[in-house]
């Protein structure tokens, strides 16, 4: 079968080389630049996310501290004001005798022990401090001139003072809430009570918070981290500076800005924060950032502000951004393996197809050869048939022609078979009529000879006429015959004269079926060894050689005697009817006639050979039979 060139034709290496080739060089980067920018993007949404979830978290506990901070300073903004109800104390300020101060004191002690107030004191309005709770300290306020205070100069003008501030005399911090005190519409000193807040400082560190507390100047004045306490947290002029120091308000602490690194606000109050490694303020390995927000102070100038550092949600937003990249990663691994194990499965089908194709078209042609085999079959056999059918017909005409052949050799014969006829005949009539006389005359010896003369003519007349009666009969060409078992039936019909001669038989042939009727070769092997026997009288040492071979389809037995053999002229006449060289009735001159005839019918020949050594060979050649005869096709 050939097969179709189209079914199985490679892609041309232009067209499938080139995008393999581009895929293989730009899809990596591709894929690697998009897991990169995926990964940003899911670092940048979960960082997004993540600061506003904290934002509002945060908003909750700003709002918590702050109210608590609030509600802390607010505990103490009545308190100095109720020491304008107290006598003693206008009594010191309208008349500062010992006495009196003694009172004030201690009634200031009492006081600053029920309120748990760092100290309470109270001042005339030059800034003198008249008496105080901590009268007793070696560091007491007392007579001390606090008139540089703001809180002092707020309050004595009748504004409320309040103030964080170090003390001057103890380097202490505190929160000092300051009220004019009133007498009769005028104020005659001012009331001051110290608060301490580091309470709120350690709250904040217990609760792990990162808070702190900005006055109205930007300094830190409470924070859970001390390294942030006294910093500022807005940038500071030197004039402000100069200002600050010179007002005590902060000791002498100095006063430095706290310095991100990067400042990004978010909205109002919310900024995000980051502080350099290893600074001060970070004693870490990398920068930290914090959700910074921020938020007033009610009834104060301060503002509280929560840092909710971001460390935890970076790492979680990096994390998240790996998780993007990664997950892009394994589905476009798995998208590529998809693609490919699609395009083998396409390919495996269209191979598939392909060979079903090429299996259809072969069905179909061995279909179509099937049938033009089925056809030319058909017409074989009809042709075999009508071979068969002119096979017959010619077996019939050749037979007929044998038939004919026969008839027409007898025909030819019919001259000589007259003349072989008539002379008996003329004999019989002669012999006949002298036989009648000799009867006649008594000779009876006579008569008896003549009548055996005429039995023997007749003998030999019928002879003729059965042979001829025999060879003219008609159905006989056909048949098989075994050509042992016919010299056997030869030999034993010559029986008599092979047991009284001292015969040498040489038997060399095969036991084959030849194709000839079985009767017909014994005639003509009866034939050929008679005249074998005849030739061989005179021998002292005959010898008859049977041999046989097969040649060409066709099995020959040479006949080989070793007699007189025949002479140059007898050799021209050999096969002609009646010819004979044998003496008186011996010879009828018809047997070489007829077996060349017979043989000659069933397809074979009967030839001579004169052998150099002497004798005779006479060479019958007969169709072999197939023991297996084929079909002809
Ligand atoms: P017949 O035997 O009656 O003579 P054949 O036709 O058989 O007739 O033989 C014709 C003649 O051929 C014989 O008379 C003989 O002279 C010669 N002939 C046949 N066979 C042999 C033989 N084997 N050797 C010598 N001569 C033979």
């Amino acid at each position: 079968m050939k097969c179709d060139p189209n079914l199985y034709r490679a892609a041309s290496p232009s067209l499938a080389v080139k995008p393999r080739l581009v895929r293989h060089l730009f899809l990596p980067p591709l894929i690697i630049a998009m897991m990169i920018g995926l990964g940003y993007i899911g670092f940048w949404i979960s960082e997004h996310y993540g600061i506003r979830s904290l934002g509002e978290n945060g908003q909750r506990q700003l709002e918590l501290h702050a109210r608590a901070v609030e509600s802390e300073i607010s505990k103490y903004t009545y308190l100095p004001s109720l020491l304008e109800l107290e006598t003693s104390v206008s009594q010191l300020l309208a008349d500062p005798t010992p006495e009196h101060r003694q009172r004030v004191n201690d009634y200031l002690e009492g006081l600053n022990r029920r309120s748990r107030s760092r100290a309470i004191y109270v001042m005339d309005t030059t800034g003198r401090v008249m008496a105080t709770s901590n009268w007793r300290d070696v560091d007491s306020y007392l007579g001390e001139d606090l008139s540089f205070r703001a809180y002092f100069q707020n309050a004595v003008r009748g504004q409320p003072g309040r103030f964080y501030g170090i003390g001057s005399t103890n380097g202490e911090p505190g929160y000092y809430l300051a009220h004019g005190l009133e007498e009769h519409g005028k104020i005659i000193g001012v009331a001051v009570v110290k608060v301490r807040l580091e309470a709120m400082e350690e709250r904040w560190q217990r609760a792990r918070l990162e808070a702190f507390v900005s006055d109205e100047n930007g300094i830190i004045i409470l924070s859970s981290d001390p390294a942030r306490r006294l910093k500022s947290v807005v940038p500071l002029s030197e004039e402000t500076k100069e200002k600050l120091a010179r007002s005590l308000q902060y000791y002498w602490f100095p006063l430095n800005e706290l310095q991100p690194l990067a400042r990004e606000t978010l909205s109002e109050g919310v900024e995000k924060l980051t502080f350099p490694a290893n600074s001060e303020l970070v004693s870490d390995d990398e920068n930290i950032s914090y959700l910074s927000q921020t938020r007033p102070l009610s009834d104060t100038p301060w503002n509280f502000t929560l840092l909710t550092p971001l460390q935890d949600l970076r790492r979680e937003a990096i994390n998240q951004g790996i998780l993007v990249a990664v997950a892009f990663a394994l589905c476009a691994f798995l998208l590529i393996a998809w693609n490919e194990r699609r395009k083998v499965i396409a390919t495996r089908l269209a191979a598939r197809e392909a060979l079903q194709e090429a299996n259809n078209q072969l069905e179909r042609r061995i279909a179509e050869r099937t049938t033009d085999l089925r056809a030319s079959n058909e017409r074989l056999k009809g042709q075999i048939r009508e071979r068969r059918h002119a096979e017959e017909t010619l077996r019939r005409a050749q037979d007929e022609l044998v038939q004919a052949g026969k008839l027409a050799a007898i025909g030819q014969m019919s001259t000589s078979i007259a003349h072989e006829l008539n002379q008996p005949l003329a004999a019989l009539r002669t012999l006949s009529g002298n036989t009648v006389r000799f009867l006649e005359r008594g000779q009876l010896d006579v008569a008896s000879t003549n009548l055996k003369t005429i039995n023997e003519l007749i003998d030999r007349m019928g002879r003729i006429t059965a042979s001829l009666r025999s060879f003219a009969r008609r159905g006989d060409d056909k048949g098989q015959a075994c050509l042992g078992k016919a010299v056997d039936a030869a030999l034993q019909l010559h029986g008599a004269r092979v047991e009284n001669t001292p015969l040498q038989l040489h038997r060399h042939f095969e036991a084959v079926q030849v194709q000839i009727d079985q009767t017909r070769l014994e005639q003509i092997l009866v034939n050929l060894i008679g005249n074998a026997l005849d030739a061989m009288q005179a021998q002292p040492q005959p010898e008859l050689w049977l041999e046989g071979e097969a040649f060409d389809g066709k099995y020959r037995l040479r006949v080989r005697d070793n007699g007189h053999g025949i002479d140059a002229e007898a050799r021209k006449h050999l096969f002609e009817p009646f010819f004979t060289t044998k003496p008186g009735e011996q010879g009828l001159g018809l047997g070489l006639t007829l077996s060349a005839s017979l043989a000659a019918a069933t397809g074979g020949h009967l030839g001579v050979e004169h052998p150099s050594s002497g004798g005779t060979a006479f060479v019958l050649s007969l169709p072999l039979v197939s023991l297996t005869p084929a079909e002809p096709i």
